[in-house]
């Protein structure tokens, strides 16, 4: 819109002018001065992973509001243990910021969207071309992230498909060696190797020490009922439905299968098969326990948990973690149940009360624009604002993590302490991950492709299944399930003796019923016919 009014002052002012078109720092600067012509005030309430807001103390957030011509103000807190519990006292006090998110927003953003919270987007896709061409290109797009009354409440996260491979079970090639083990192909042959790690000493000290199974997050241990006939979840969220072959939906901790596929995991763990503090080790289980040379076997991100091969070489020689195909189950089945979903369910919303729609959508927008997506993907790049730290530069026209950003310990964790990576809406860059992984990382991406399974995307419920849902799902997935796995698992509690104690309280919220509507909406929401 200033073309003519650009063109016209160049004229005038001649060289001096074309001067400031060239691509020097401070005369761009000028330029950037005079393009936003008012800056536009954004409130933002955006806090994920239970840990981190999305606010202006990020570097990113500083050179996004400069790229946009915004100022924003997160209404956010810098730190909370549970996202959701700070978000759901927004929605209830009726107040919220122009542009709302989180991760896993999905079903917030599709339960209150339809109560009248959250603007519908669809009816603004017209002025965001690039949000548009996104929803039309990208596979499942509308589908997946539509309310029951056809509205798109969110903007959602958009993985590419080549980047779905996420988690691969791994194994300490140097102990299967030391003991003159080979890479175990089954179940039962993964239980001998597990045994001869716990007590044959592999780690060399004399001392029975070694846990053969480890894992910082405890809902990996539970995974292992994948190896005994049962599945967990059904998207990349620990404890998710899941749909089967036929389209049925599924919750798999209900099911009586799943009962006698978790005695086997309990079984694990009371012969110290499974660390004996899984519950409790937390996120730094793996610096600690693979430091000490004790953990042989985990399951777990790619990039990260082979980082430890060059981190602990000096420390431990011989160190070498190895990716291994999923183990055949005693069913004879062969899968990765992990993926990363190419519609995720996090990211962002408008809010219906905001005062400025057209601005917050352009907003919006630029974060699928060429920009947006690298300020996302790769941070921040060689900028005239003097903002730091430069994560990444542009190289044959395409952007390169700086040799700094490589260089640190954890690349990912770097860049959500950037700000960049944030699960807000965007679409993920497949490029951006394979520069933070080696070469044989990007062998096992490929061959653990072919052991994902469909992805469970969730279903738009209307009003009246939502109420139902909410009566039980919260209660049942967060409180009474966990708590049941754990007190079986550390053997508190005798998983035959209180299974039909424990299915009687799930009951009790109405769960069952929950489960058939949710098949009916699954089945709406997807135009499924069951014969
Ligand atoms: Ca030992």
């Amino acid at each position: 819109m200033n073309i003519l009014k650009t063109t016209k002052s160049k004229l005038l002012l001649g060289t001096v002018f074309s001067l400031a078109l060239l691509p020097v720092f401070s005369s761009t600067a000028q330029a950037r001065a005079t393009k936003c012509k008012k800056i536009v005030p954004i409130t933002m309430f955006f806090h994920f992973r239970d840990r981190m807001a999305y606010n202006e103390s990020l570097p990113i957030v500083r050179y996004i509001e400069k790229e946009t011509c915004t100022k924003i103000t997160s209404l956010a807190p810098k730190y909370a243990s549970k996202s959701i519990d700070v978000l759901n006292l927004h929605l209830a006090s009726g107040h919220l910021a122009d542009v709302v998110g989180l991760n896993n927003f999905k079903p917030i953003a599709t339960k209150y969207g339809v109560q009248g919270a959250f603007m519908p987007l669809d009816k603004y896709f017209k002025y965001a071309p690039n949000i548009k061409r996104a929803f039309d290109t990208i596979p499942g797009a509308k589908l997946k992230t539509r309310a029951a009354d056809g509205h798109i409440y969110y903007l959602p996260y958009f993985n590419p498909e080549s980047l779905s491979v996420g988690r691969s079970y791994f194994i300490r090639e140097d102990w299967l060696k030391k003991l003159h083990l080979k890479v175990p192909k089954t179940v039962q042959e993964l239980e001998k190797v597990l045994i001869a790690f716990r007590d044959r000493d592999p780690n060399g000290n004399g001392r029975k020490d070694e846990i053969p199974y480890c894992g910082r997050h405890w809902q990996e241990s539970i995974r292992l009922v994948n190896l005994f006939g049962s599945r967990t979840s059904g998207s990349d969220y620990y404890f998710d439905m899941y749909q089967d072959k036929k389209n049925y939906v599924h919750y798999a901790f209900v099911e009586p299968k799943f009962k006698e596929a978790y005695k086997h995991v309990i079984k694990w763990y009371k012969e110290k098969l499974i660390d004996p503090q899984i519950f409790t080790r937390g996120k730094h289980t793996r610096e600690i326990l693979f430091a000490r040379n004790q953990c042989g076997m985990v399951h777990d991100w790619i990039p990260s948990t082979t980082s430890f091969n060059r981190s602990l070489a000096k420390k431990i020689p011989g160190f070498n973690l190895i990716s291994i195909d999923p183990p055949k189950g005693i069913d004879g089945s062969q899968y990765e149940e992990h993926a990363r979903e190419l519609v995720r369910k996090d990211g962002w919303g408008m809010s219906a009360q905001t005062k400025h729609p057209m601005e917050v959508i352009k907003f919006l927008d630029w974060f699928y624009s060429k920009e947006g997506l690298r300020a996302n993907n790769y941070g921040i790049p060689p900028n005239p604002y003097g903002i730091k730290p430069v994560t990444y530069t542009m190289v044959k026209g395409k952007p390169v993590f700086t040799k700094q950003t490589l260089s640190q310990p954890e690349v990912v964790g770097y860049l959500y302490k950037v700000g960049a990576s944030a699960p807000l809406g965007y679409i993920r860059d497949r490029a951006n991950e394979m520069q933070m992984v080696t070469e044989s990382d990007k062998k096992i991406y490929g061959k653990y492709l072919k052991w994902l399974i469909p992805q469970y995307s969730g279903v738009a419920y209307t009003k009246a299944e939502q109420r139902i849902y909410d009566r039980s799902w919260s209660v049942v997935n967060l409180n009474i399930v966990p708590e049941y796995l754990q007190k079986w698992m550390l053997g508190t509690a005798d998983i035959d003796k209180t299974w039909d104690e424990y299915i009687k309280k799930v009951k009790a919220t109405g769960f069952f019923n929950m489960l058939k509507v949710t098949q009916v909406a699954y089945d709406r929401t997807y135009n499924i016919k069951h014969h």
